[in-house]
């Protein structure tokens, strides 16, 4: 390779607006990338080192500050040379590092799916990812240089960077309004795509500029003449339409290639806002204007920032398309976010980034939009982008999904059918085992695990951020209450009958509905499922049913006749869902002696019989359920131990040994009070009955530092 461009070339475009130090800092990343990617070369034959160096230049160009330069030299440093993120924070600083970060992050991105609705929600998934815009601005030069430079790559891959560059690429950068970047790459996806239609065009269009060319010199003489007798400043110049825009009105609007080049198109560049109006003045003088063809996009800009005004006339014969704008609207029409990036600041006659003008440029598209009342479609992306509230993740099969900023895995569930949401027990966040609860990121790709018979569970409710999530969720728990409470109901009333003597089975149908109009609810179901809430008692409910009405004028219960000895304990296996529950203060374990209390709406809480919360007396007692432990419990029951024990190096981790060696899982320990030679450590172990929790506290006082062990009820 012969005279390769080195970042010395690049030294007068960088004087013209950063300081010495700023350039030396650009330098310093260039011969940072330059050794980092030695030995690397392009498909090319060129040094790899050439292709950041020209991205930089792209956006030197763009007169961008020196992070970005920085960055654009660094851009492929993470991803291609394994160097890590924080090596480039040591040597450059967390903003260049931090923007490297994210152009890699949008390279790895696989835009899989080609289908249409998905290329929308890619753009917005690359401005979502992309928290600094100058990110976007480097990864756009990085495509333009990569497609500038795209001949030498196999044809596959020619052809899945075209589309993707027309797809995401192009279409972001005319949101951001960089129309000369824009339409660089349209016009280079156009002709990677369809060489023959894009040579074909191209040749059509040589073979008019010929013919045109007097014509269009005639018309541009006579705007000059006038403007130069009015005393208007104003550059004249012709305008080519790109093969790409030519292409699409063929092929979409239907017109032939001479209709759409019968059309003539200059471009006035004058001084002032005012000029723009006096020039419009001229030319609708010399030239007769087409009703209906004026717009104003001074005084309505278009949504993207853009300021010119635009008219047609009809002279020679011909349709004269012609744009008067000033130098300023020019150079944001062709930079868009770019022209905004850098100013001078005129007391230090320094360039610097000032993101409060780029802020307030955002805000004055919004207040245009507001009044334009146009497309929101910019906005809503540089809202992304500049205040991101959305997140973009993908299924396994690469389809994006939107959801709401704080979005988990769970609403994610949801948000694909309400069977997954509702099944979901774990996921994967880029194929790695994730909490359900854990917020996503845009861009990252979400499996979610579902099993057979798996439920919602209640505490979702706490970290999900969608209303289908939510609404879900509820609707499920209700729909398991229900069955839940229609089993436990059920128990308890079949049981009470029993204490009667009698059967369910054996009460009629009349019977119950008598019962039911007495109770006044709407169906033999909703009686039984008030028990199981422990909204009504099981007895009261089994008297009525057995006397047939005559009960049911008794005022306040006869507690001395619950019939609950004869009936014997409700069996409990500790699985029975949400409507049984264990006390946390004398947390029971299967072989303690339990009895159940009804708490209104909520079902039934177990306690130990010992327990000093249950009622004393007689009318309490007598509202109490008995159960007995089912007997082949294999889930696990926490329950509290307090050890004291004399103070020695180790002795807690002697303690949690013992703990294990017994087969007990320890949920929770803590030293609750000690001294010099003394402490009391509480521990929370999960057992699965009496014998087991006997055989931990065996080990546990075996420890020769042990002195006491208990367990604790509250
Ligand atoms: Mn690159």
């Amino acid at each position: 390779m012969s005279a390769e461009a080195t970042v010395e070339d690049l030294t007068p475009v960088l004087g013209a607006y950063l300081d010495n130090n700023r350039i030396n800092q650009v330098r310093r990343a260039y011969y940072y990338a330059e050794q980092a990617h030695e030995g690397q070369m392009r498909k090319s034959g060129d040094r790899y080192i050439t292709h950041p160096l020209a991205v930089a230049g792209i956006l030197a160009n763009l007169k961008l500050d020196h992070q970005s330069l920085m960055a654009a030299m660094l851009h492929d440093v993470i991803e291609d040379t394994g160097i890590p993120k924080d090596a480039l924070s040591e040597q450059f600083g967390d903003d260049v590092a931090e923007l490297v970060d994210g152009v890699s992050k949008l390279t790895q991105i696989e835009f899989r799916t080609r289908a249409e609705a998905q290329a929308e929600n890619f753009q917005k998934m690359t401005l979502a990812m992309a928290r600094d815009i100058r990110v976007i601005l480097v990864k756009l030069a990085d495509r333009l240089h990569n497609m500038r430079t795209l001949g030498p790559m196999p044809y596959e891959k020619r052809l899945r960077i075209a589309t993707e560059t027309l797809d995401i690429y192009a279409p972001i950068a005319h949101r951001l309004g960089m129309h000369s970047i824009c339409t660089e790459l349209e016009d280079l996806g156009f002709s990677s795509l369809y060489p023959m239609r894009s040579k074909y065009i191209a040749k059509a269009l040589d073979k008019l500029r010929g013919s045109h060319r007097e014509i269009i010199e005639d018309i541009r003489g006579k705007l000059e003449e006038k403007l130069k007798e009015r005393g208007l400043p104003g550059k004249i110049m012709g305008r080519e339409k790109h093969l790409n825009s030519i292409y699409n009105k063929m092929k979409f609007k239907h017109k032939s290639f001479h209709e759409i080049m019968d059309v003539y198109a200059f471009r006035i560049i004058t001084e002032t806002e005012d000029d723009c109006y006096r020039i419009l003045g001229v030319v609708h003088s010399l030239y007769k204007p087409l009703p209906g063809r004026f717009k104003d996009y001074i005084a309505m800009p278009k949504a993207n920032g853009y300021q010119s005004l635009h008219t047609t006339l009809f002279g020679m014969h011909v349709n004269i398309e012609i744009q008067i704008r000033t130098e300023e609207m020019e150079h944001i029409a062709n930079n868009g976010i770019a022209a905004h990036w850098m100013y001078k600041n005129e007391e230090s006659g320094v360039t610097t980034i000032n993101q409060a003008r780029v802020d307030k440029w955002v805000k004055g598209l919004m207040e245009i939009q507001e009044r334009a009342d146009d497309s929101m479609e910019f906005i809503e992306h540089v809202k992304v982008d500049l205040f991101p509230d959305e997140v973009y993740v993908f299924t396994p099969k690469g389809r994006i999904m939107e959801l709401p900023g704080g979005a988990t895995p769970v609403d994610f569930a949801y948000a694909i059918h309400t069977d997954i949401g509702n099944a979901a027990v774990a996921c994967r966040i880029n194929r790695n085992l994730a909490s359900l609860s854990q917020p996503l990121q845009s861009g990252q790709t979400v499996e979610i695990i579902t099993a057979p018979g798996a439920r919602p569970n209640p505490a979702w409710l706490s970290f999900v951020v969608t209303g289908k999530a939510r609404s879900s969720i509820r609707h499920a728990l209700k729909t398991r209450e229900r069955a839940e409470s229609l089993e436990l109901g059920r128990t308890l009333l079949k049981r009470s009958l029993k204490g009667f003597g009698a059967k369910l089975s054996d009460i009629s149908e009349a019977q119950r509905q008598l019962v039911v109009n007495h109770n006044q609810v709407n169906s033999f179901d909703d009686l039984v499922s008030d028990i199981g809430l422990g909204n009504r008692m099981a007895y009261l409910v089994a008297r009525q049913l057995v006397s047939g009405g005559e009960a049911m004028e008794e005022g306040p219960a006869n507690l001395e006749n619950t019939g609950d000895g004869k009936a014997g304990p409700v069996t409990i296996r500790g699985t029975e869902g949400l409507l049984v529950k264990f006390a946390s203060c004398c947390k029971p374990i299967p072989g303690d002696p339990v009895v159940g209390v009804m708490d209104s709406g909520n079902g039934m809480v177990i306690h130990s019989d010992t327990c000093s919360k249950l009622p004393e007396d007689d009318e309490g007692r007598a509202r109490l359920t008995h159960l007995k432990w089912a007997k082949d419990i294999t889930d696990e029951f926490s329950v509290e131990l307090r050890v004291e024990l004399e103070r020695q190096r180790g002795v807690i981790a002697e303690v949690a040994n013992a703990v294990a060696m017994a087969d007990g899982n320890i949920e929770r320990i803590g030293v609750e009070e000690q001294n010099a030679k003394f402490g009391v450590v509480s521990l929370v172990v999960h057992v699965n009955g009496r014998r087991h929790l006997a055989r931990v506290m065996r080990r546990v006082r075996n420890i020769r530092a042990v002195t006491q062990i208990n367990r604790v009820r509250h």
